[in-house]
C-alpha cells in the first residue's frame, strides 16, 4: 500500500492554548496526539506529541483542490503520495515553553495556529513566536482557524491583527491561510502552503548520523524471564545521516564512573538491534519523524527516560561532554509569561535551568560577566561548541524563558 513512507521534515505546531493545534493535527494525520492511548499504540510516545501525516496529489485537479490526505480522489481513483511530514505538536502551556524549546530544536518549519475568535496576540501566540524567531525558524505558516465561528468580517479584521502583529518578525512574509480544522474546511489549501513554505531540508547521506534522544523505555512487561529481555529502547529524532541494523553506536553523556575520587562520564557503547519510523520497523532510518531504536543495552539502562537528552551516534563522532561550560548570553527583554516583567541580569551564584537540544539540566553559575556567564551542571551535557541554548530562570515557583545562549569552544 502507498503511503508508508517515513517523514522525511518535522513540523512544529505551535500557538496558543484551544486554538486548535491538536484538532489541526488530527484533521491532517487522522491521529490525535493528545490521546495517551494513541501513544501506546505507537509503541513510543514522546513528552512532545509526534503525528506523521502523508501528504497526497490527485492528478487532474487544480491547486488547491488537488491537495488531501485521502487516499481516494474525489473521481474513485487512487491519490498520489507527495511526501509524509512529521508534526511536533507542542503543548502550549508557558510553563512548558523549555519542552517546546528543546523540541523546537528539531523543528525545520512551523505551523502557528491562531484562532480567529479572539484578539491578537493572546500570550501564548506571542510566546511562540518569539520561540520561533529565537531558534530561527523562518519557514511558518500561520493558519487562521475556527474560522467557521466568525463572521467574514470578523475573519477580515483578525487577518489584519494577524498581519500587525507578525510585522518584522520571522513570520513577516508567513502566508496566513484561512481554516476550520474542526470542520475540515481549507486543509488543501493549507497543505498547499506547507508544501511551498516548508520544504524537506537537504540532507547529507554521508553525514555522522546524529540523534538526540528525548524518551527511553524498558518495553518488557514486568516478570519477563532474562532470555526473552528485550533490549533497552530509546525514542528521538534523527537531525542528520542515516542510522542502520547492525550498526555501532555510542551514547554520551554516558554513564558516571568514578576514577581516584573522579568522576567521569564514559559513554555507553551499544547495537542497533532494531529501527521504527513513521510507526513501522525499518532496516534504515532517515532524518525526519519521531525514531524508536531498539539496541543491545541492558533495559534497566533505559528505564523511566534515563537516557533522555542524550546524543547517539557512531563511536567518536559525537560533541564534547560538558560538566560546565562558558555561554555568550542574550537576554529577552521580558520574562516570557503573562505577567512577565523586566529581565534583570544574570549574577553570579544563582541558578538556571537550561535546555540544550533534548537535554533539560540545572547548573549554578559560577561567574558572570557582561553578556557572558559561566555555569556548572549538575548533569552534564553533550553538545557542540556554538550549540543555541534556553536559558530559564526561577521566579516564583516556575521556571521562566529569560534568554538564549551559545555554548562557547
Ligand atoms: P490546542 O490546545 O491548540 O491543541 O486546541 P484543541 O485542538 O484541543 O482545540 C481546542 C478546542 O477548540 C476543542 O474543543 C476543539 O474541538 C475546538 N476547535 C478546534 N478547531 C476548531 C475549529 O476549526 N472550529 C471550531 N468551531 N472549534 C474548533
Ligand atoms: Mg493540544
Amino acid at each position: 500500500m502507498a503511503g508508508n513512507q517515513q517523514p522525511e521534515v518535522n513540523i512544529g505546531l505551535v500557538g496558543h492554548v484551544d486554538h486548535g493545534k491538536t484538532t489541526l493535527v488530527q484533521a491532517l494525520s487522522g491521529s490525535w496526539t493528545d490521546q495517551h492511548s494513541e501513544e501506546m499504540k505507537r509503541g513510543i510516545s514522546i513528552r512532545l506529541g509526534y503525528a506523521d501525516a502523508t501528504f497526497r496529489y490527485c492528478d487532474g485537479l487544480e491547486e488547491p483542490d488537488c491537495y488531501t490526505v485521502s487516499e481516494e480522489c474525489p473521481d474513485g481513483s487512487e491519490s498520489e503520495p507527495l511526501r509524509t511530514v512529521s508534526f511536533v505538536d507542542a503543548p502550549g502551556h508557558e510553563t512548558l515553553m523549555a519542552t517546546m524549546l528543546s523540541g523546537a530544536s528539531l523543528m525545520d518549519g512551523a505551523v502557528l495556529v491562531v484562532s480567529a475568535n479572539e484578539p491578537v496576540p493572546q500570550p501564548q501566540t506571542e510566546e511562540h513566536l518569539m520561540a520561533l524567531d529565537i531558534i530561527g525558524i523562518d519557514n511558518i505558516v500561520i493558519a487562521q482557524n475556527k474560522v467557521d465561528l466568525v463572521s467574514t468580517d470578523q475573519a477580515q479584521r483578525n487577518y489584519e491583527e494577524i498581519q500587525e502583529f507578525v510585522s518584522g518578525t520571522v513570520a513577516e512574509d508567513a502566508p496566513v491561510v484561512p481554516v476550520s480544522a474542526g470542520q475540515e474546511v481549507n486543509i488543501d489549501l493549507l497543505i498547499q502552503a506547507i508544501e511551498d513554505e516548508i520544504p524537506t531540508p537537504e540532507r547529507d547521506p554521508d553525514a555522522d548520523p546524529r540523534m538526540h534522544v528525548a524518551r527511553s523505555f524498558d518495553i518488557n512487561k514486568p516478570g519477563t524471564t532474562a532470555s526473552d529481555l528485550s533490549g533497552g529502547v530509546l525514542g528521538g529524532s534523527l537531525v542528520q545521516g542515516e542510522l542502520e541494523v547492525d550498526d555501532e553506536i555510542e551514547i554520551k553523556p554516558g554513564r558516571e564512573v568514578e576514577e581516584g575520587g573522579q568522576t567521569e562520564y564514559v559513554p555507553i557503547e551499544t547495537t542497533i538491534r532494531s529501527l521504527q519510523a513513521g510507526g513501522e520497523g525499518v532496516d534504515t532510518a532517515t532524518p525526519g519523524g519521531l525514531l524508536g531504536v531498539g539496541t543491545g543495552l541492558d533495559p534497566s539502562l533505559t528505564k523511566g527516560d534515563a537516557l533522555a537528552g542524550r546524543l547517539a551516534g557512531p563511536r567518536g563522532s559525537l560533541p564534547p561532554t560538558w560538566q560546565a561550560f562558558t555561554m555568550d548570553v542574550d537576554l529577552l527583554e521580558r520574562v516570557v509569561g503573562t505577567d512577565g516583567g523586566e529581565v534583570e541580569e544574570i549574577s553570579t551564584g544563582e541558578p538556571l535551568m537550561m535546555t540544550v537540544g533534548t537535554a533539560t539540566t540545572v547548573g549554578a553559575v559560577t561567574s558572570a560577566r557582561e553578556g557572558e556567564c559561566e555555569v556548572n551542571l549538575k548533569r552534564p551535557v553533550a553538545a557542540e561548541p556554538g550549540a543555541k541554548i534556553a536559558i530559564n530562570r526561577r521566579i516564583g515557583a516556575r521556571w521562566r524563558l529569560i534568554g538564549l545562549g551559545t555554548l562557547k569552544e
